[in-house]
């Protein structure tokens, strides 16, 4: 990571870097872990990271030092009696080939299991993941027959929002930015519905065509106009998600929203939330999400790029909608 920004983040942001001050067998910190990375994950989060402001949940990234991220990682030399070599974990850790952990703390032991791929510890059963879980069963309030509007509903968090929203026995609209992704939303994904927001001249319009009767849930990951033309489609008691505004997140001068009043006029109730406040409910979300997966009631996409050079892109792409999908970076094979 080159130095601070403003915008969208661009690949000459970053640089390529080689270095070789790891060594193999050397003396590890105290409790430490040197792991081999093999996926790592690209996050919009990453973005807030790149601007030297104190005032977030997330310290920023340090100029001249590797971007650091969820990654899977196997553990390749220990100082640490809960992780062994051999071990894969995910967590924390450097946009590296190898990198030395020494915050140990919030790392977890993946048991490989020949039906999930190591993967998808970063997205399904990885942040964004928990994410859908956590933000649609404890923000959502959600009621079986109810009307749900997700945003960015192809991407990491959106898709198993809407899955899980059918699951639910909700009927399901999810908006993205291709004519691609509004294909995988309705033809793998299961939604009812889905369209191209790029396409719409009025949101306010789109989102009455497709909910005649209003919206009871909005799932929220993309701020902006979408929000505001939402906010006027919400029914009486609806309730908003606000996950994510990475429409807003690259600019300097965020735009006003407009018709916050209709939270007065239709009692909406509109929370904002961040998926660790509810981290006491992840083993029971690992075994659920993990146990629909099987099942065949969910699938889950992801748009893998092959090695670290390929990384600024992809992590860029995320603020372009290139990804289809969740963005991982696969760095080193299993
Ligand atoms: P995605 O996999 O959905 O990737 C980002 C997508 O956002 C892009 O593919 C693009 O899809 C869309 N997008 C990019 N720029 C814009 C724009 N200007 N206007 C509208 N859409 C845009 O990302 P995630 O699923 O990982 O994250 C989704 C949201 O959830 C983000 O806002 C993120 O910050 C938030 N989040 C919040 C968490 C929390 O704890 N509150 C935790 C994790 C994520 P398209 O082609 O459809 O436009």
């Amino acid at each position: 990571f080159k130095g601070y920004i403003d915008g969208i983040p661009k690949e000459t942001d970053m640089e390529l870097n080689f270095s070789n001050n790891i060594q193999f067998n050397q003396q590890l910190p105290s409790q430490a872990l040197l792991v081999k990375n093999l996926y790592l994950s690209c996050d919009p989060y990453m973005r807030g990271r790149m601007r030297d402001f104190h005032g977030s949940y997330i310290p920023p990234f340090l100029p001249s030092k590797a971007l650091e991220g969820f990654g899977v990682s196997k553990v390749i030399q220990s100082d640490n009696p809960n992780f062994k070599a051999g071990h894969y974990i995910s967590g924390f850790t450097g946009w590296e080939e190898y990198s030395i952990i020494t915050k140990t703390d919030q790392l977890r032991k993946i048991e490989p299991d020949d039906h999930i791929p190591l993967s998808f510890h970063l997205g399904l059963l990885g942040m964004p993941g928990f994410t859908a879980y956590a933000g649609f069963y404890e923000v959502c309030s959600p009621k079986s027959g109810e009307y749900v509007f997700v945003s960015a509903a192809s991407g990491a968090v959106g898709q198993l929002v809407g899955q899980l929203a059918k699951l639910h026995g909700c009927y399901v609209v999810g908006s993205a930015g291709s004519k691609e992704k509004v294909e995988l939303l309705k033809s793998k994904l299961g939604f009812d519905e889905a369209f191209n927001y790029k396409e719409e001249l009025d949101l306010d319009a789109a989102l009455k065509r497709y909910f005649p009767e209003g919206i009871d849930i909005y799932f929220d990951n993309v701020g902006g106009d979408m929000l505001d033309a939402a906010l006027l489609n919400m029914k009486i008691h609806g309730r908003i998600a606000v996950c994510g505004m990475i429409s807003q997140q690259s600019i300097s001068d965020p735009k006003g929203i407009h018709n916050l009043s209709s939270l007065i006029y239709k009692r909406i109730r509109m929370q904002g939330f961040l998926q660790s406040d509810y981290l006491n409910l992840y083993p029971k979300f690992l075994e659920q999400v993990s146990s629909f997966y099987k099942q065949g009631k969910i699938v889950y996409f992801e748009d893998m790029n092959e090695g670290l050079e390929s990384a600024p892109a992809a992590f860029v792409g995320l603020f372009l909608g290139k990804n289809v999908g969740k963005q991982v970076i696969r760095v080193a094979h299993e």
